[in-house]
């Protein structure tokens, strides 16, 4: 069965289950109500307190396993037992209308309208070979965008006017458009015509635009026809690659990771299943108390935290969270079913970053979580990531060798960690300029990222010094690796004011093997092999 039906399959089971235990439940509720009209005050408020948790986490559940009604009535019946509460008397009453209510909550758990099938998208298969139309009438622009796309792997077709582009994008869709804005002879200007054909297509196709125009008008234009990237004249190509890439891997790159912290396990683990359909991996505690071991090892992007929980509430997990320097950056959103706006207000306060209303629907529920995930990944990205090349940071990419080793220690499995530097790179600074240097840097990282799989990690060690940890990579393979890394960059021909000229890489390469138990250690291995790949003449790897 594949993981979306039997995902389907579960969800389906976790609300029959709720469904028939719901009868009981009510009856629960049903012999509370009867303590209310006992003459013992402390009986009563005792009753009111179980009442009202117990309609707080229907109100709280009941809309996500399909019943809706029931839900909002149960909310409903909640904020009277809290009036009580909060007014310390009992209205007899009224106590015998909110009885004949809860007794009619029966009707609405068995009548209620049966839940469309819950959302499981598909995932689109990964691409490798991406397909990239460039529609550009300055032939210059267009040959270096073209030739830096191919160097990058990547199929590349290339159009100077609308109309010649028109016919393929519809005949063969693109992965990716990256276009200038122009006019053309019928005086239209690009964004509308790309407007016009993806609204002609199943699938909108990302578009980069490249403008001299930097106004209001242009970029809205831009929005429209569906742009997730602008770039102003003079281009900065590899700038441009780089966001190009950084689109196409978050449509590929690792599932985002949540951490839901609610009292009300089965609706947590609907909520689960329901985000592990969209690809989102979400993991679930109930106990505050298992919260720093979790943050630990789960790293979650993203924490759903329930307010109204017993012992530990969600207001005070957060401010314990928050004390802690190691999880500045992890965003928290509230997801509770609490309406009233002053307890909403001083959670809100204290700490955490927004709030989500319960009932949550499905789609709701996974559009709300993946684009906080995402925005988290992409600050807390900017936070480890060096601003020239996008890679890792010294330090991050040396904890990455840590995480790595220690896990290949765990498992057995192969390690390869790989050392590298530019060749007579000063020459290259002081010949073409700084600026010229930046620009080869910034190859090389590309490249790197280019070559590498989703779960190496990258970083800029040095200023024209890089690392890349390769797990479950043998030596073999990592120096297969490495020497298309190497070839490749020395193709690259780079120009500067009409001068051009290539650069090469030396690569040192250190794989593990038992009895290594510190990153240091294969550091040191990896920076020896380096040193003599240097002294052999550079442009080689050694191991
Ligand atoms: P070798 O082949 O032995 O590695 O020689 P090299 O010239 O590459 O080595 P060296 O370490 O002496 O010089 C590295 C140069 O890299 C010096 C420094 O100015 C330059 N560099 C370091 N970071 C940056 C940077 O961010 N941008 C630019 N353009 N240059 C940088
Ligand atoms: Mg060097
Ligand atoms: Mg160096």
């Amino acid at each position: 069965m594949d993981k979306n039906a039997e995902i389907a399959l579960k969800l389906q089971a976790l609300r029959a289950d709720y469904a028939a235990r719901l009868p009981a439940e009510i009856q629960q509720l049903r012999s509370l109500v009867e303590h209310l009209t006992k003459p013992n005050p402390a009986l009563q408020l005792d009753a009111l307190n179980q009442l009202r948790q117990r309609l707080h986490k229907l109100a709280g559940s009941a809309g996500s396993f399909g019943f809706p009604e029931l839900g909002k009535q149960a909310k409903k019946l909640e904020l009277q037992t809290q009036a009580w509460i909060d007014s310390n008397q009992l209205d007899l009453g009224l106590v015998r209308v909110f009885a004949v209510a809860v007794a009619a909550l029966d009707g609405l758990a068995q009548n209620d309208s049966p839940k469309k099938t819950p959302v499981v998208s598909q995932l689109a298969p990964l691409k490798t070979n991406t397909l990239i139309y460039v529609l550009e009438d300055d032939q210059d622009i267009a040959d270096e965008v073209c030739m830096t796309l191919r160097h990058f792997g990547h199929q590349v077709e290339h159009f100077s006017t609308i109309a010649a582009a028109e016919v393929e994008v519809l005949r063969r869709p693109p992965d990716f458009m990256i276009c200038d804005i122009m006019f053309t002879e019928e005086g239209r200007e690009t964004p509308e015509a790309v407007a016009i054909m993806q609204q002609q297509l199943p699938v909108p196709i990302p578009v980069i635009f490249v403008s001299t125009r930097t106004d209001f008008d242009a970029y809205h234009a831009a929005v429209r026809a569906g742009a997730v990237g602008y770039f102003v004249k003079p281009l900065d190509i590899i700038r441009l690659v780089d966001c190009f890439e950084y689109y196409l891997d978050r449509n590929r790159s690792a599932p985002h990771r949540v951490l839901i912290i609610d009292d009300d396990l089965e609706l947590a683990e609907h909520y689960k299943l329901v985000l592990s359909s969209a690809d989102i991996r979400a993991e679930v505690i109930n106990n505050p108390r298992e919260i720093f071991e979790k943050l630990q090892d789960f790293h979650p992007e993203l924490i759903l935290l329930d307010i109204n929980m017993p012992g530990c509430n969600g207001a005070e997990l957060a401010q314990v969270i928050r004390l802690n320097q190691d999880w500045l950056r992890i965003p928290i959103t509230y997801l509770s079913s609490e309406l009233d706006e002053e307890k909403r207000a001083n959670a809100m306060g204290r700490a955490g970053d927004d709030f989500l209303s319960k009932p949550m629907g499905d789609r709701e529920l996974v559009t709300a979580v993946s684009v906080r995930a995402a925005r988290s990944r992409q600050l807390s990205d900017a936070l480890d990531r060096d601003s020239l090349t996008g890679l890792l940071k010294h330090s991050r990419i040396k904890e990455q060798v840590d995480v790595e080793l220690s896990r290949a220690i765990r498992s057995g499995e192969n390690l390869s960690l790989v050392m590298l530097d530019l060749d007579h790179f000063k020459q290259v600074n002081d010949t073409y300029g700084h600026p010229a240097g930046d620009k080869v840097i910034k190859a090389i990282a590309h490249l790197l990222r280019q070559r590498l799989r989703k779960s190496d990690a990258v970083g800029r060690y040095g200023g024209e010094e890089f690392v890349a940890v390769l797990p479950r990579c043998g030596r073999d393979e990592a120096l297969a690796l490495m020497e298309d890394v190497r070839q490749r960059f020395g193709e690259i021909t780079f120009t500067v004011d009409q001068r051009s000229f290539n650069v090469t890489l030396s690569v040192g390469i250190a794989a593990y093997r038992e009895g290594v138990v510190r990153a240091e250690q294969l550091l040191h291995e990896a920076d020896a092999a380096l040193y003599r790949a240097k002294a052999e003449g550079r442009n080689r790897i050694c191991i």
